[in-house]
Parts: structure tokens; sequence; C-alpha cells
């Protein structure tokens, strides 16, 4: 397959949908910006309703914007209908047409493109094969597994050789085991093919395993661009913070700011740590941030929290124990179990904060 690699731009783009009955309006999407860059796979990441599948739908033709402008490569697309972008969207519902081979499935896009029957057979062989259903060429859609019928999906998409493939939850009704064996095919297509890339999901994990970057939103508004590691460590807010990975929250006062730490005090204690946005200001109305691998478990009294052991969570290479603190309940994640001293529930213990790891951030959303 021949590589056609193109950046896609957003520029201010809102969508609002209007309900004439009831007089009422969703601001859906609300003023996005963002630039995905050529065979980058960015993927849009929140909660139920922050308008993830909006932003795709508009970038597919499915909806117009109400406000801004779409532009794949340097072409404005905003208003040209989905058949003349060079887009291709799999769906979380697969949408493969039932009465069809796998084969006259994938073959579809080829045959409205009038090409010979030699070439539409050596393009359904050789992407069959790049999805792993070569043998399954002369199955029905109904006779294939969730899985399988998925990777269908995805060699229907990608053999018509799209600029931009969108992805919409495609693998959401999926078991844990496939989902996860499906993420790393994906991803490892989208490399070898160099197609820029849309995903549209609210598991985190799949955003962190999949993504060059991710977007995350709130609300129809974008809150945070960045790479998986950016997001996890140095996320912007405490709702980035909560909604990519476990987390606890303090509240601190900032007492002084050096170059890039924020000197606090934590229960009679000074800590230096490290800020990332430079929002944070001295004074109070902050707090720390410490995910469960930055706290580490202590004899009681040795630490600067103290508590008792609620439960331990084994979980092969780590444990994920939770502990009753008089800040609430505090996970605490401990890596290689066995070479660390592990507290029986019900014990007394102190837990202590490892500063590097954490961060201060405003305390608001
Ligand atoms: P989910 O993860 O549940 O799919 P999402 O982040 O993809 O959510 P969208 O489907 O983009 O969110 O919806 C964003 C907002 O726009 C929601 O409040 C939704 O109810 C509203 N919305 C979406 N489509 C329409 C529509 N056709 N008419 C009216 N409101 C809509």
């Amino acid at each position: 397959m021949t590589k056609k690699q193109v950046s896609l731009r957003l520029e201010n783009v809102t969508k609002i949908f209007y309900d004439k009955k009831y007089n009422t309006e969703v601001i859906a999407v609300n003023n996005s910006n963002f630039e995905i860059k050529p065979g980058e796979l960015i993927t849009l990441l929140g909660p139920s309703g922050c308008g993830k599948t909006t932003t795709l739908r508009m970038v597919a033709g499915f909806e117009l914007p109400t406000k801004g402008k779409i532009y794949i490569g340097n072409e404005d697309v905003t208003y040209l209908p989905p058949n003349k972008r060079d887009t291709a969207t799999v769906f979380q519902s697969y949408g493969l047409f039932p009465h069809m081979t796998v084969f006259d499935n994938v073959a579809y896009g080829l045959k409205l493109r009038k090409l010979s029957k030699e070439e539409i057979k050596e393009k359904v062989l050789s992407t069959l094969d790049m999805v792993g259903l070569k043998d399954l060429a002369n199955r029905a859609p109904s006779r294939l597994s969730g899985g399988q019928q998925q990777r269908v999906a995805l060699a229907r998409s990608i053999i018509v050789e799209p600029s931009i493939l969108l992805l919409d939850e495609p693998l959401s009704n999926l078991d844990a085991l496939l989902r996860e064996q499906m993420r790393i095919e994906i991803r490892r297509i989208q490399k070898s093919l160099g197609i820029t890339a849309i995903y549209v999901t609210h598991d985190r994990v799949e955003a962190m395993s999949l993504s060059d970057r991710i977007i995350v939103m709130k609300d129809g508004k974008i809150i945070q661009i960045g790479t998986p590691n950016t997001i996890y460590e140095n996320p912007n807010s405490k709702f980035v913070a909560g909604f990519v990975g476990k987390v606890a929250f303090f509240d601190v006062e900032v007492k002084d700011i050096v170059e890039n730490k924020c000197i606090i005090d934590f229960r009679g204690k000074i800590l230096e740590i490290p800020k990332y946005e430079s929002n944070v200001e001295i004074g109070s109305g902050n707090v720390l941030m410490a995910r469960p691998e930055s706290l580490v478990l202590k004899d009681p009294k040795k630490g600067l929290i103290n508590g008792k052991v609620k439960i331990n969570v084994y979980l092969g290479n780590t444990i994920e124990s939770f502990i009753d603190t008089d800040f609430g309940e505090i996970m605490v994640q401990i890596d290689n179990p066995s070479l660390k001293k592990i507290y029986d529930e019900g014990e007394e213990i102190s837990i202590d904060i490892v500063p590097e790891l954490c961060k201060i951030l405003k305390n608001e959303d």
C-alpha cells in the first residue's frame, strides 16, 4: 500500500445542537483547536457526553460544525460531504454487510472505485493477511467472533487507503483480553501504514497504550493535550489527574516557589515538590497530587500520614494496599512485593511521600 501522510487541523470548532421543540441547546464541542501531525495517532479521551464522538463525526463529515474550520492537509474540508473527504471510520458496531462474505465486505470500497477483479483480489487478500484473516475470506460475518468481525471492519476501512482513519470506540464490544490484543494490532497496522488517526475512547488504559498524544476533554472543551507520559505525570488539573489514573490529593499551602519547585509544609515537614503548570501560586488553594506509586508504606509514625491497612489486593507483580487515614482512604501501590515488607490487613502503619514523584496543582477542576 502506498502511504499518504497528511495532517488534520481543527480551528475554533464549535458544535451546538438545538432542540427546537424544547427550545434548548447543547454545546457538544466548545471551541476546539488542535492539530494532528502526519502519521500520528491521537486519542480523544473523556467521560460520556464530553463531545468526543461529535468531534469525530465532524471530521468525518457526518455533522457540520456550528462554527470553525476543519482542514485535512491544506484543504478546507469543513463543508465537504463524507464521501468527498479522504477519511474512513471504524465504528463500535462493526457495520458489516451480513449477506456478504468477509472477502466481499472488504472488497466493497474497491468495487465502488471500479478496480479490476485481479487488483481487487490482490489487495483484499493482502489486507486480510495484514489483519490476520486470510484464511477466513469466504466466511459470512455471522460466523465470526466479535474480534474477527472488528478486524474485517478495520480491513474494510484501510483497504481504500484513507488519509485519515477514524476509530469510534472500536473495541468496546470485545472482552478484556481481546481488547488488549486488538489495540496492539490496531497500533501496529496504523503505524505500518503511516495513517493519521483519531481514536475515541473513555478507557484511559486504551488511550495510554495506543496514542502518540491524548486530548482530554470535559463538557465539550479540551482540557489538556499531551503525550501519555505528560498527561499521566504532569496533568494540568485535578480533573485530568483523576481521569487518567489513580491519585490522592492533599490540600496544601505553598510557602514559596523556587525555580520549578514548590516549597510546602506538610504536617510540619518541609517538602520540595516539582510544579508543572505555571498557574500554581504561593498560598493555600493548592493540592499535592500523589499517584499510588509515589507513596511508600512504613512502620507507624515513621511516615507523614498515619493509618491502618484496610485491605491488600494482590495483582501478581504489585499489591494495591488500601489504607484508612484521616485524609480518607488512600491506595498505595507496592511494586515487586517479594522485595518489600508487606503489612497485614488491620495493621497500624504510616505513609511516606516521595516528593520527586508528586506534583502541586491548583485546587480546582
Ligand atoms: P460517549 O462517550 O457517551 O459516546 P461523547 O463524549 O462521545 O460521549 P457526544 O456523543 O459527542 O459525547 O455528545 C456530546 C453532547 O452532545 C452530549 O450532551 C450529547 O447528548 C449531545 N448530542 C450528541 N449528539 C446529539 C444530537 N444529534 N442531538 C442533540 N444532542 C446531541
